[in-house]
């Protein structure tokens, strides 16, 4: 699936990819053709297009978290752009255990990811071409998720979805603290469009309104 979102000075661009169909974002400067790929998800040849098609060049991959259907192109994107990883420290655990994270979906192992190159904070400020991106660091789904903010988008890999919110069932998962999260982003955002690891683009208002997992949250 294709698809793009253009502002004056970004281009929103991103595939569905893997077993999982998990959300590979892309998000371009249009004045200096910087780019950064939220999640590696899967399928590295497509992603690799993907940035070509922009005539991008790519500075970062960013994560929002370590779930194997987040990572599987990472080892090859890092060898074809040389783009730093960047991943929460609390992350780690999950990271370096890709092949067990295989193992309990019955899934054949993929190559490790390479090491991380810099490991974000809370409310840090990524900066590529003209362009600055936020962290938010919103766990629950999984122990140091990162919601990327950006002006009026948020990139939030497996925290909120359209109608739903991300599995708490896997190690190091809890539904209360996935919650307090979400709360987060709404009081600390007010409006934006919501990118999700799966599934389409939603608004962040329009979840707080009517997503039945937010109820307790109104
Ligand atoms: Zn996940
Ligand atoms: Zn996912």
């Amino acid at each position: 699936m294709q698809n793009t979102i253009e502002t004056e000075r970004l281009i929103i661009d991103w595939r569905t990819v893997g077993p999982f169909a998990a959300n590979s974002y892309l998000v371009v400067c249009k004045e200096t053709r910087e780019a950064v790929l939220v999640d590696a998800c899967d399928e590295a040849p497509v992603l690799q297009q993907m940035i070509e098609t922009h005539d991008a060049t790519l500075k970062i991959l960013l994560q929002t978290h370590a779930h194997l259907d987040h990572v599987a192109a990472l080892a090859d994107l890092k060898k074809w752009s040389s783009a730093p990883i960047y991943l929460h420290p609390d992350e780690k655990m999950l990271y370096d255990n890709v092949e067990q994270q295989c193992s309990l979906f019955g899934l054949p192992p993929f190559p490790s990811p390479p090491p991380v190159d810099h490991w974000m904070e809370d409310h840090e400020v990524i900066s590529f071409g003209n362009l600055q991106i936020r962290t938010i660091l919103t766990p629950g789904h999984s122990p140091g998720s990162i919601t990327f903010h950006m002006d009026d988008f948020l990139f939030a890999g497996d925290v909120l979805f359209m109608g739903s919110v991300g599995r708490t069932d896997l190690p190091g998962g809890s539904m209360k603290v996935l919650l307090k999260s979400i709360q987060r982003l709404i009081q600390d955002v007010e409006k934006a469009s919501v990118f999700p690891g799966h599934g389409p683009p939603t608004e962040l208002a329009r979840e707080a309104k009517t997503n039945p997992f937010l109820a307790s949250l109104r």
